[in-house]
């Protein structure tokens, strides 16, 4: 039997290299992973601004009456620096030259005759100068990375809307057992509803990949192999296999990928749960026999899948975090090394992880909650801190 850490270090040897780059519209690059290092094009902000609603006036101006000039509105050109004793009327952003003083419109009272009074010294301070935030060179984001929300806004502001990132990963997944009918349906005596279908589709929309091909069949061989025929027509990367990765007379996903030229390269991993896992290689496509139970298919994407992902797209493996384990009592040490669902939290800057109650590798009671997997090795000491691998953005 294999070991997990025997398996990371098979996995990065199945992918040295990351997937080619392409290059995709800023507004389709969310998640994707960037493979360029973006520098920033002009300084930011790209000229003084305001950062008050208000006045603009002298930068020796006191406190005292000044004469309303005109009004210089967000979008225009800066007006010059006004002469003591009057002032223009000014927005948040609007331009305004750099040698000036700005003052809150609260801090100043209108009198009848339109003209203000000044209820404390200007300031240089309320102007944002040019190149503050960063100056034109600058390295804003360094690859590769994964692209969040708030860095397409970043990139958006420098006017970059074309991206070089790694290609997506062709994935097919396809679901086996006579049992499964869709969650829609009311399963007959002896039927459970298919968890693993939206588990993966939604698993594969964090980790960024295109799942191409998605279906459901039983457990008859014929149906089996003509499926895998049919997806790996998509030249897929990666090949995803629900159920029959174990080693009853209904579980061919050993034989078929074998029959299919596949060289099977895990057959078992010592992992609770999770332990029927089958790993296999054809040329660059990689198949992964995930077991059935849908707990033991959560806990073997993210150890292992994921990490297969993670490396076509070309970033470092999800670092493990050391956390306190709470609940000591709650967690039992197996013969098999053990990943245990979890709820990690940080508290006064320790990282805290609560482990989850579940009682077999078919209960998903716990995935509502779970944040994290938690690793229990064989022969545990209690009070020891546990490696634990996030399964959301930390
Ligand atoms: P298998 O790996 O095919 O032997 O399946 C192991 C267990 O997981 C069986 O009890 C199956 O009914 C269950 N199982 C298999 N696939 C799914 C699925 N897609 N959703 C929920 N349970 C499943
Ligand atoms: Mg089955």
């Amino acid at each position: 039997m294999t070991t997990v850490d025997q398996t990371f270090t098979l996995i990065d040897s199945l992918i040295p290299d990351p997937l080619e780059s392409e290059t995709v519209p800023l507004d389709q690059s969310l998640h994707r992973i960037l493979r360029q290092t973006i520098q920033a094009s002009d300084d930011q902000p790209p000229f003084d601004r305001s950062s008050i609603d208000g006045y603009l006036v002298h930068q020796d101006q006191e406190a005292t009456m000044v004469r309303i000039l005109t009004s210089h509105f967000p979008g225009s050109m800066a007006p010059p620096t006004p002469s003591l004793g009057t002032a223009f009327r000014i927005y948040t952003g609007s331009s305004v030259p750099s040698v000036a003083a700005l003052i809150m419109q609260e801090d100043t009272q209108t009198l009848p005759d339109g003209t203000i009074k000044l209820l404390k010294k200007p300031s240089t301070s309320l102007i944002r100068p040019r190149g503050s935030h960063f100056r034109k060179g600058a390295t804003l984001v360094a690859a590769p990375d994964q692209l969040q929300p708030g860095s397409l806004g970043l990139l958006a502001s420098l006017g970059v809307t074309r991206l070089q990132v790694s290609r997506l990963p062709r994935v097919a997944h396809l679901v086996t057992g006579a049992e499964l009918v869709d969650p829609s349906q009311s399963p007959a005596e002896g039927q459970i509803r298919d968890a693993n279908s939206i588990m993966i589709r939604s698993l594969l929309t964090a980790s960024p990949s295109d799942l191409s091909w998605q279906t459901r069949i039983g457990d008859d061989r014929k149906d089996f192999l003509q499926s895998l025929q049919k997806a790996l027509k998509q030249q897929p990367d990666m090949i995803l296999l629900s159920g029959a990765s174990s080693v009853g007379d209904q579980d061919h996903t050993g034989s078929v990928l074998q029959e299919l030229g596949f060289q099977i390269v895990v057959r078992q991993v010592n992992l609770r749960p999770g332990k029927p896992l089958i790993i296999a290689q054809k040329g660059s496509t990689l198949a992964f026999g995930l077991p059935g139970n849908p707990l033991s298919h959560f806990v073997c994407f993210h150890l292992f899948v994921r990490r297969a992902l993670d490396r076509w797209g070309g970033l470092p493996s999800a670092p493990l975090l050391e956390a306190e384990l709470l609940s000591e009592s709650d967690v039992q040490s197996d013969p098999r090394e053990t990943w245990w669902p979890g709820h990690l939290t940080a508290l006064h800057q320790n990282l805290t992880a609560h482990p989850l109650p579940w009682r077999d590798s078919s209960d998903l009671s716990c995935l509502a909650k779970t944040n994290a997997l938690l690793r229990i090795p064989t022969g545990r000491k209690a009070g020891s801190p546990v490696e634990v691998l996030p399964t959301m953005a930390w």
